[in-house]
């Protein structure tokens, strides 16, 4: 997939790139004071809702075409740029007419091919940056499949945001940021440049600047900013909103990592951590294959005397000690906890397997038959 790069985006693609503005566009005063603020703290490219997707009905689903009228009278007078969310084609067309810069694709709407697919013909031929947000489910594929389907219409300024994603479990998140799957994104599509939502995965303005500072030590190229000039006001996501004074005091203090060092001292000394971990990962490997050995030898010997493969005090006892041993080695527990999930759901697969006389059809015969 060829991607058009940030600098011929025509907008002012400064590293990091930044986008902030109002979650959504209220009144015309809300949008100029606003977008006024932002501009005095060095940004000119800014959000606005004009529509908005809304869990519940009967809450504030944005102003619709009235807003495209203030955004484009703005952006003569205050000489800034606008990106707006769209979300079927008449959006598109409406946002096309009134000469907005960026389009985005909101995270309820990358989970519907039939819409993706809706817009992506809307903008056939048309010239626009368009930023994908992650869909809210955790579905690397379908993030990619909104991508093809654009790139097919034709688009090649394209770009993701990352907003993390829903979650039924209580976290210090709105969305967690599962940060895996937008790396994973960006090594199946490398040119593509990448923006983190820090509003949307934390809900909260207290955690904004943390998590900006995270998706920056990621390499990311860009942050977009929910910024309200009445944060505590707002008629949308009031929670996560900063001033524009705020904004502008989160940017500078981020630090700004370099993509890599040509620096030679750097370059060994990162070659020689790297050739050791490949080491450790090796001997993780080998480590890990003879414990399944074992495990193997324990359904053998289980199988011969009839007893179950899972028992459930010796996993208790398991359990705790590695969670110890962990601890003192100072090896967060809940990480230990993840690893020895996976590794016990593997190890009773080993053993039913074994018990069960089923053979991997990868496996050699001196590998696991050991009864
Ligand atoms: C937004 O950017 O205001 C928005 C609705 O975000 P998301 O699509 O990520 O929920
Ligand atoms: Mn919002």
């Amino acid at each position: 997939m060829k991607i058009d790069s940030l600098d011929r985006w025509n907008v002012d693609a400064s590293h990091p790139l930044i986008i902030a503005g109002p979650c959504s566009a209220e009144t015309e005063e809300q949008l100029y004071e606003t977008t006024k603020a932002i501009k005095a703290e060095g940004i000119s490219l800014i959000r606005a809702g004009v529509w908005k997707p809304r869990t519940r009905p009967n809450s504030f689903e944005g102003v619709g075409q009235p807003a495209l009228q203030w955004i484009q009278d703005i952006k003569k007078e205050l000489n800034v740029k606008f990106a707006v969310e769209v979300a079927n084609a008449m959006h598109v067309e409406e946002a096309l007419h009134y000469g907005i810069d960026v389009l985005w694709i909101g995270a309820r709407s990358t989970v519907s091919p039939f819409i993706v697919q809706e817009i992506a013909d809307a903008l056939r031929g048309c010239d626009l940056p368009v930023l994908i947000k992650n869909p809210i489910n955790p579905d690397l594929a379908l993030w990619i499949g909104a991508f093809e389907r654009l790139h097919q219409a034709g688009v090649t300024k394209l770009g993701a945001i990352h907003r993390g994603f829903s979650t039924y479990q209580k976290t210090r998140f709105r969305n967690i940021p599962m940060w895996q799957l937008p790396i994973e994104l960006k090594r199946q599509l490398p040119d593509m440049p990448m923006i983190c939502d820090p509003s949307h995965i934390t809900g909260k303005r207290e955690m904004v600047a943390e998590i900006s500072q995270v998706a920056l030590d990621l390499n990311f190229d860009g942050l977009i900013i929910e910024t309200h000039c009445n944060p505590e006001k707002a008629w949308s996501d009031a929670s996560q909103q900063i001033t524009p004074q705020a904004l502008g005091e989160l940017v500078r203090n981020l630090h700004i990592r370099k993509s890599s060092s040509q620096d030679i001292e750097y370059i060994t000394h990162l070659e020689d951590l790297r050739t050791q971990i490949d080491h450790a990962d090796r001997e993780m490997i080998e480590i890990l294959a003879s414990r399944m050995e074992l495990v193997a030898q324990i359904g053998a010997w289980k199988k011969k005397n009839n007893v179950a493969a899972f028992q459930l005090d010796r996993w208790n006892e398991v359990f705790k000690s590695r969670k110890e041993w962990a601890k003192s080695l100072r090896i967060r527990e809940k990480f230990i906890v993840e690893l020895f999930n996976l590794l016990h759901v593997e190890s009773i697969r080993k053993q039913t397997e074994v018990m069960e006389d089923i053979r991997d059809e990868n496996e050699t015969e001196s590998g696991l038959r050991v009864s």
